[in-house]
C-alpha cells in the first residue's frame, strides 16, 4: 500500500500535485533544487489551502493537517521509501534525463514514477531508467489540486500492474483518469499547444487585442478562459518548451513557436508565475 508520495519539482505543477496528495491523507515529500523555491511553494500551498477552506472544497482538511503531512527538501534521498513519485521538473529533456538517472539510485525497486510532462514521450523518459515497466505518464491539469481528470499515458513498456497502481492512486485522491497511448503531447497538449501558439501569432500580427482574442473564446465557445489567459496560467516558458518538444518530435513546422512567445520568455514575461504575460497579475 502506498503511504508516501514524492513530488519532484516545486513549481507551478508541484505546488498543486503535492497538496492534492497531502489533502487526501498521503505523506508527501516535495523536492526542488533550492530552499528559496521550496519556501515559495510552501507559501503558495498555505494560500491555496486557506482558499479551499473558505470555499468548503471536496477535501475539507484543515490547512494545518495538510501542511503536517508535507515535507520540503532539496535532497532526493528524502524519497528513499516513496511508493510513488510524480516528476514535474522543467520541460527539458536533459534536465529530466539527469533527474531520472539520479532517481534510479535512490528510489525503492517497486516505486512507480509518474511523469507529469507536457509533451515529452513517456517511453523516452522510461529509457533513462532501469525500471521502464514502472514509468507511466500522469499528466495533471493546472491547477492540479482542483482539476478532476488526469491524462494517464501508457508507454511502450509500462506494465499492467503499474497502470492499475496509478489508476487506484488517482482514485484515492479523487481524480478520474483517461488512459491514452504514448505520443508527443498526448491528446491534450498536441491540440492545446497549437491553439495557444496560433492565438499568440494572431496577437503578434495585430489581428486583435489580447482581451478580444480571449473574449471570443469565452463568449462564443463557452471556454472558462481564453487561450492567452490559459498560456499565462500554464507559464509561457512551459508553453515554449512544449512547442519545441512537439516541433522536434514530429518534425512538423506547424509546431514552430511564435516569435512573440520567444520574445516574452527571453524578457522574463512568463505569465502568472512572474506577474506578467499577456495579462498582468498580483504576485
Ligand atoms: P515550473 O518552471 O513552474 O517548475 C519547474 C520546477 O522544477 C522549478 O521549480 C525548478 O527549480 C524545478 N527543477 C528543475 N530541475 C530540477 C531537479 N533536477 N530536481 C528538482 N527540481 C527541479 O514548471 P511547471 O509548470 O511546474 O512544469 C513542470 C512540468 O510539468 C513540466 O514538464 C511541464 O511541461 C509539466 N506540466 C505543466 C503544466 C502547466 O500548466 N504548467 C501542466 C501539466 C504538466
Amino acid at each position: 500500500m502506498i503511504t508516501h508520495v514524492g513530488v519532484v519539482g516545486a513549481g507551478t505543477m508541484g505546488v498543486g500535485v503535492s497538496q492534492a496528495f497531502a489533502a487526501r491523507g498521503f505523506r508527501t515529500t516535495l523536492v526542488d533544487t533550492s530552499d528559496e523555491t521550496l519556501d515559495r511553494a510552501r507559501a503558495a500551498i498555505v494560500r491555496d489551502r486557506r482558499f479551499a477552506g473558505m470555499l468548503g472544497s471536496a477535501s475539507p482538511c484543515a490547512p494545518q493537517e495538510v501542511m503536517e503531512r508535507l515535507s520540503f527538501t532539496t535532497k532526493l534521498e528524502g524519497l528513499a521509501d516513496a511508493g510513488f513519485v510524480v516528476e514535474n521538473v522543467t520541460e527539458n529533456m536533459e534536465i529530466k534525463r539527469d533527474l531520472y538517472r539520479a532517481l534510479e539510485d535512490v528510489l525503492p525497486g517497486e516505486c512507480v514514477i509518474g511523469a507529469n510532462t507536457s509533451a515529452i514521450p513517456i517511453t523516452r523518459l522510461g529509457s533513462f531508467t532501469r525500471r521502464a515497466d514502472r514509468v507511466i505518464g500522469t499528466h495533471f491539469m493546472n491547477p492540479a489540486h482542483l482539476k478532476p481528470l488526469v491524462e494517464v499515458i501508457r508507454a511502450l513498456h509500462t506494465s499492467e500492474r503499474t497502470l492499475r497502481t496509478t489508476l487506484e492512486l488517482l482514485r484515492a485522491i479523487g481524480k478520474d483518469s483517461a488512459v491514452v497511448e504514448d505520443s508527443p503531447g498526448f491528446v491534450t497538449n498536441r491540440v492545446l499547444m497549437l491553439t495557444l501558439n496560433e492565438a499568440i501569432c494572431l496577437l503578434d500580427e495585430g489581428v486583435a487585442a489580447a482581451e478580444e482574442i480571449d473574449r471570443l473564446f469565452v463568449r462564443c465557445f463557452g471556454h472558462a478562459m481564453g487561450p492567452l489567459a490559459t498560456a499565462d496560467l500554464i507559464g509561457l516558458d512551459t508553453v515554449l518548451y512544449s512547442l519545441e518538444v512537439l516541433l522536434r518530435e514530429f518534425n512538423d513546422p506547424k509546431y514552430r513557436p511564435s516569435t512573440l512567445l520567444r520574445r516574452y520568455v527571453d524578457g522574463g514575461l512568463l505569465g502568472r508565475k512572474s506577474g506578467r504575460g499577456f495579462f498582468t497579475y498580483d504576485t
